[in-house]
């Protein structure tokens, strides 16, 4: 048996844990804006921890509902019985959401709302008549998750390369990522055009046969992609013109991040079902939703086959302690006022991010709400390297950021304050020069 202080029992899962396995590098607590290291450090949060504490950590009235629901009903058979926060979060994420968005069926996680969101889609047009409606349609360089629903509609083909058995009958649209658009401020001009292959594919399969375009309005954990001006709209007429239905995965964009409630709001596109985790909880809890318009809710419920068709649901769906720990989420969201705060600081956050434009290694910067990323060349023959090494040395400079590839990814907290800003980036402008 290893020694009761061996590290080595927990499977750490991706790689920049990976990396770390030697000496894991550990947080102990965190407040705010800021986690506190093992050994005593303060790191500012430049991520949300991963894109999901959009109000900080440990905030006391989250803390406190957790508390109290804990010690009031931990747990109701999800299946059988309700229980009142269950009902008054799905009101909640009702009313924060756009108005064709009136149903809310509650899943533990992201990748399980992407999944939750496909099924319904599958079973939407088997209520209506329309079962040979089961090809779905993601975009390249999309992330929804790790099942597999998830890669296989995803467009990461390091994530799917081991798994044969995928979903049959996908199809990918091309990313969203113009090299004319480099160095853009918020969303490009370029690139509506990318819609049309959705045409294209409709044209190889037939319309008929195809269920549902998913995409997340903005591509977050691959980069932070934008969508070109009128790339959703044209994705939108396109869907609505074949009777195909759109889910947003708005798993990172919901809740804030682009200074609305939702991305749909933001680019005023209504997708048919949103999927959402992460900032649901504030990142506290695991808990996801799927938003349904009264139309697909209305076919799922009632459809012919409904019996066969419905069942679909988790152990936790909804459970007592998550969705106390939503509805304070929501309440803190609110009374703080942190949507309309994002969008008020997306212009200094902007202008702050585009001043690294002349940092070396940079070859794009992109942003949106408090969104930014920064993409770097890539050492020949060690992709990634680069951007790694960032991570690390802002990671000893006390900041954290994110690197996927050789993009480093921020997305603070909603309750960030300018001086916090002017910390991230400044210590960005050192570890950028310093890099090789
Ligand atoms: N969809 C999107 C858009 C995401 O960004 C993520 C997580 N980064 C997921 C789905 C999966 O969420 P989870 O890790 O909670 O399963």
């Amino acid at each position: 048996k290893p020694a009761p202080n061996d590290l080595s029992a927990f499977w750490m899962p991706f790689t920049a844990n990976r990396q770390f396995k030697k000496a894991p590098r550990m947080f102990v607590s965190a407040d705010g804006m800021f986690y506190k290291t093992d050994d005593g450090r303060d790191v500012l949060d430049g991520t949300a921890g991963l894109w999901c504490c959009n109000a900080g950590h440990n905030r006391p009235k989250i803390v406190e509902a957790i508390r109290q629901q804990a010690g009031e009903l931990d747990y109701a058979p999800a299946f059988q019985m309700g229980h009142p926060k269950a009902f008054e979060l799905a009101s909640a994420v009702r009313d924060m959401a756009p108005e064709p968005f009136e149903h809310v069926f509650f899943t533990n996680s992201g990748s399980e709302s992407v999944e939750t969101a496909l099924k319904i889609a599958l079973a939407y047009h088997r209520a209506r008549g329309e079962g040979q409606r089961t090809r779905l349609i993601g975009r390249e360089r999309g992330y929804h998750g790790v099942n597999f629903g998830g890669i296989s509609v995803g467009g990461i083909v390091n994530n799917r390369k081991f798994f044969g058995s995928l979903l049959t009958g996908v199809d990918h649209l091309p990313a969203t990522h113009l090299p004319e658009n480099a160095m853009t401020r918020g969303q490009p001009e370029h690139g509506a055009w990318l819609a049309e292959e959705l045409e294209a594919i409709c044209t190889l399969h037939g319309p008929e046969n195809i269920a549902a375009v998913i995409v997340e309005p903005m591509a977050g954990s691959t980069g932070v992609l934008l969508p070109p001006k009128g790339y959703l709209e044209k994705l939108r007429e396109i869907c609505t013109k074949h009777g195909i239905l759109l889910i947003f995965d708005e798993v990172i964009t919901g809740f804030g991040r682009l200074g609305s409630s939702f991305a749909a709001e933001h680019f005023g596109v209504m997708p048919d079902l949103i999927t959402t985790a992460k900032g649901l909880t504030n990142g506290v809890i695991p808990m996801g939703a799927v938003l349904a318009t009264a139309e697909i809710h209305d076919a799922f419920m009632t459809g012919p086959e409904h019996m066969i068709e419905l069942f679909h649901g988790y152990t936790y769906s909804g459970n007592p302690i998550a969705s106390a720990a939503g509805l304070a989420t929501l309440q803190t969201y609110r009374e703080e006022g942190l949507f309309e705060r994002a969008a008020e600081l997306a212009p200094y956050w902007e202008d702050g991010l585009h001043a690294l434009a002349d940092c070396p290694h940079v070859i794009d910067i992109r942003n949106m709400g408090l969104i930014g990323a920064i993409e770097l060349e890539p050492i020949a023959g060690a992709p990634t390297k680069r951007a790694f090494q960032a991570f690390l040395n802002a990671y000893d400079k006390g900041c954290l950021i994110r690197t996927t590839g050789d993009i480093i990814a921020l997305s603070p907290p909603l309750i960030i304050e300018k001086s916090h800003i002017d910390q991230l980036f400044g210590t960005l402008r050192d570890v950028l020069t310093a890099l090789d």
